[in-house]
């Protein structure tokens, strides 16, 4: 009888849990070889946050890199993390979307698709296990685990059994936080196979340091897979270390058989990537511990601290940490897990630097009181729910909430248009519009560049009409600056550099001086022309940006922008979005006026305290609520 089988998570979750996911394919492929030698039961290499990182931050293509990884690991099976409807995106995607997505995702080399919720909601797996289930992969079926007064064994045992009826093919404990304990775990392993009896995969970050004795004890329980991840990515928020775990189950009936020899000389190559990386090793400081009581993941932490760091605010994180728990009580103790931990780390965060409760609320917690990322797993607070949720519309119970996402396959198809090549190409748009956009437009643009000067030097090449160099220089300027196309001409050349696809202006968002709207009634003085610094009208509102962040004056990047110059808008109606911490913040209008100026442009980042606005309010009279 095999002993416990283990799946190493260095490359997706020991990365992403310490070096933020920055981890090339470059650094992993000379030792995909090895690893592929150990006997794994998978490698998790894709999915979470390392498809958004790809295109956001490392200029790599996240199909590319998954083929690249399956082409040097033939002999392991590779596993990808899932949020359910949200794939590995930070919202609901259409059922026909994540069909393409997990085919495509198959296709290109996953064989096991772990999937969770954050609310543990059905609803949102559905989708996800149908595909897995259509195009013949592993469906493990994940639950989110935490510990609260609304969360019972018999909530987990329920929610696995509905994982079960939906096909799934193994339970995984997903202990993101380090809550589970050697006795939670024993006592859930040995329900879930009494009662469910599908083989049970435990998940437990390191955190506390609980992990290896939560494995130990899982085994004797009849779990079969564990979570581990090679030494120089284990421990701290990451899992714990291979290499312990296999010491540790030798001479046991759940010895795992692994060369302990192979696996150090894994952990020498990945101690050298960190060194030349200038990575930290995964240490658990006191405040990551202390989650035995706040419960915070260590990814949310170091993302709360890099947030704090932006706002100025690092002295805070006391604060911020008392405010998390009493947030997640008032929002029904949701898990803290991708995106429940970015929403309710912001909106504690936001109550903290703002010195005053819910009274800047993103987009994105509305919408979850609202019901649209699934149902709350207890009670909301009421006071709270009138006060942010008002007359909005809630989602009805038995609404599916990724029932509301109806974008298509193909309308995504026909909207990235002539950028996307591939249906890889168009799945990166349908996930992250604004990132694959300016992926595609960059890689065509070179492509197009290198076309061009292959163009180039099969021309005269005496006459030297045209500089190389300079044409390198001007697709530079288009890249960076993003605009669509910049022409020279010198010494009768003419140069067009156009980024392909590059979107059409928008209606731009407007940024100059007051327009000549037809003034409503109060009448306002008008702005004065080509002073110095444009004084506005003391009775004016100016709206500044509440944090640091992103403006965004459309809700996306094809749709008209929320308002204009001279638009009259009402008392909360949604200026723009301010985009910090991967949440969309809606900025509302203080009180009823007409938009006199409009500060940024569209994409630009702008500090706290940044004047986005001026609002000139209207009169009573205008309010039409008579006398
Ligand atoms: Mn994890």
């Amino acid at each position: 009888m095999p002993g416990l089988q283990l799946m190493d998570t260095t490359i997706r979750d020991g990365q992403q849990s310490l070096w933020a996911t920055r981890m090339r394919l470059g650094d992993m492929l000379p030792i995909l070889p090895k690893m592929d030698k150990v006997g794994y039961w998978a490698i998790e290499a894709w999915g979470g946050a390392t498809f958004d990182t790809c295109l956001r931050f490392l200029d790599e293509n996240p199909w590319e890199r998954l083929r690249s990884i399956k082409a040097h690991t033939p002999n392991t099976d590779l596993a990808m993390l899932s949020r359910g409807q949200n794939l590995v995106g930070y919202k609901h995607y259409s059922k026909d979307v994540v069909n393409h997505f997990i085919s495509a995702a198959h296709r290109n080399g996953i064989q096991v698709f772990r999937v969770f919720d954050a609310l543990n909601d059905i609803r949102n797996v559905v989708d996800n296990a149908e595909a897995i289930k259509a195009c013949g992969g592993w469906f493990e079926g994940a639950i989110s685990y935490t510990v609260s007064p609304v969360h019972t064994l018999d909530g987990y045992l329920e929610y696995a059994q509905q994982l079960k009826d939906l096909g799934a093919d193994s339970i995984a404990i997903k202990d993101m936080a380090g809550m589970l304990t050697p006795y939670r775990t024993e006592r859930l392993v040995k329900a879930l196979n009494a009662e469910v009896g599908l083989p049970v995969h435990v998940h437990c970050h390191y955190v506390g340091g609980m992990a290896p004795m939560n494995i130990v004890k899982a085994a004797e329980a009849g779990a079969v897979i564990a979570d581990t991840a090679s030494a120089p990515l284990a421990f701290g928020n990451s899992h714990p270390a291979v290499e312990t775990i296999v010491a540790a189950l030798q001479e046991s009936r759940y010895d795992t058989g692994y060369d302990l020899d192979l696996l150090f000389d894994i952990a020498d190559y990945w101690e050298e990537v960190r060194k030349r990386g200038h990575y930290k090793r995964g240490v658990s400081s006191l405040t990551h511990m202390q989650v035995f009581s706040h419960q915070v993941p260590g990814g949310m932490m170091s993302n709360l601290l890099s947030q704090l760091e932006i706002q100025g605010a690092t002295n805070r994180l006391d604060e911020v940490m008392r405010e998390i728990p009493r947030v997640r009580a008032e929002v029904g103790y949701p898990p803290l897990v991708t995106p429940m931990s970015q929403i309710v780390g912001t909106q504690a965060v936001l109550n903290v630097i703002t010195g005053s409760r819910w009274s800047i609320v993103s987009k994105e917690m509305k919408d979850y009181l609202c019901g649209y990322y699934g149902k709350a797993p207890g009670p909301l607070d009421k006071e709270i729910l009138k006060k942010v949720v008002g007359n909005a519309d809630v989602l009805p119970p038995d609404v599916a909430p990724g029932s509301l996402a109806t974008t298509t396959f193909a309308q995504l198809e026909e909207e990235i248009g002539d950028l996307a090549t591939c249906e890889e190409d168009v799945l990166m748009y349908a996930l992250f519009p604004n990132e694959a956009r300016a992926f595609l437009s960059k890689h065509r643009a070179t492509e197009h560049v290198d076309f061009l000067l292959e163009k180039e030097s099969s021309m005269t090449k005496e006459e030297d009409y045209v500089d190389i160099n300079q044409i390198r220089e001007l697709v530079k300027v288009v890249e960076e600056s993003g605009v669509g196309e910049i022409t020279v001409e010198e010494e009768g050349v003419r140069i067009s550099v156009r980024m392909p696809g590059a979107a059409v202006p928008v209606a731009a968002p407007v940024y100059s001086q007051a327009a000549p709207v037809a003034a409503p009634a109060t009448a306002a003085a008008a702005p004065a022309p080509a002073a110095a610094a444009p004084a506005h009208p003391a009775h004016w509102i100016e709206v500044k940006a509440p944090m640091v962040g992103t403006f965004y004056a459309a809700p996306s990047p094809t749709s008209d922008p929320f308002v204009k110059v001279g638009d009259e808008v009402s008392a909360g109606a949604t200026l723009c979005i301010v985009e910090a911490m991967k949440l969309m913040n809606e900025i509302a209008c203080p009180q009823l006026g007409v938009v006199r100026e409009i500060c940024i442009k569209d994409a630009e980042p702008v500090e706290y305290g940044t004047t986005l606005f001026w609002i000139e309010p209207m009169g009573q009279a205008d309010q039409g609520e008579g006398e």
